[in-house]
């Protein structure tokens, strides 16, 4: 397993690792790191246009679902409700490592469209772990109010449309996607909050504490080089399961059977980039 570093994977606990910037030039990782600044600059006005859409768009889909939840709600589904929000946010957390692997460990920031819009961020995040928590909420969160827009548009549709009667024999499954859907929208700021160090709210220190959300402490496991393990970032509650189990490797292990692709080639790529 993983021993604890800072974020620059040298081996050493440190009170503030968040605060530390290396010097310009001779750069290893941070803001001043030469693939960071190339990576930083990719960030185009069209990439922020689809973002603002898809959070305006996702928050009012949220707040229509939730209302229509409450209008619903029969204390009979109690047990079925409480069921559903845990698996949903199990397959939440779950969706948040294998996006986060598939995107750290294949691809390239080269591939048409997709790289620069989609691969970019996590490349530039392994070697400026902190460039996140200077991303406003639009840039934190606007990919994934994209991914939950049609899953959360098709349930208004179904309230709208359905009779009281199907809602009502359907009510713990859309507890189950509402719970996933909310925790998948908010898996990049539950991360952010991982790396941040100062100036959290009160209540989501205690979320993580409680690893309800996850834990700083936890996320900088996935933070050693190579960054190999710990990809699920919503709670982290599958991680140790899932290294366990040799998860990622074996899943990595087959792909390159098959494929003959090196896992993690383009992130390395990245990290080595000096000028
Ligand atoms: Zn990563
Ligand atoms: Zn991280």
């Amino acid at each position: 397993m993983a021993r604890m570093v800072d974020e620059s994977g040298r081996g050493e606990e440190s009170q503030n690792p968040e605060r530390q910037e290396p010097d310009r030039g001779s750069a290893r990782w941070g803001p001043q790191h030469a693939g960071a600044r190339e990576l930083a600059n990719l960030y185009s006005p069209g990439k922020r246009c689809q973002e603002w859409i898809s959070v305006l768009l996702c928050f009012s889909l949220m707040a229509f679902n939730f209302l229509h939840l409450l209008a619903n709600f029969h204390l009979g589904h109690l047990w079925y409700i409480l069921l559903g929000i845990a698996a949903g946010i199990l397959t939440a957390d779950f969706a948040s490592g294998l996006v986060h692997w598939a995107a750290d460990t294949w691809g390239s920031v080269d591939l048409p469209i997709f790289g620069k819009a989609f691969i970019r961020p996590f490349r530039e995040h392994h070697i400026d772990p902190t460039a996140i928590t200077r991303h406003d909420f639009i840039e934190t969160n606007g990919d994934n109010c994209m991914l939950t827009l049609v899953p959360l548009a098709n349930m208004a549709f179904n309230f709208l449309t359905l009779s009281p009667a199907e809602i009502y024999h359907l009510y713990p499954w859309y507890c189950y996607l509402f719970a996933l859907g909310i925790f998948v929208t908010l898996t990049n700021q539950i991360h952010k909050w991982s790396h941040t160090y100062f100036g959290l709210p009160r209540w989501v220190v205690f979320l993580q504490d409680c690893h309800v959300i996850l834990p700083r402490k936890h996320h900088r496991i996935h933070h050693v080089s190579p960054h190999e393990t710990y990809f699920c970032i919503t709670t982290g509650w599958l991680n140790y399961p899932l290294e366990k189990v040799g998860f990622w490797r074996n899943l990595e292990d087959l792909i390159q059977g098959v494929t003959g692709e090196k896992p993690r080639a383009d992130d390395l790529k990245w990290a080595h980039k000096t000028n």
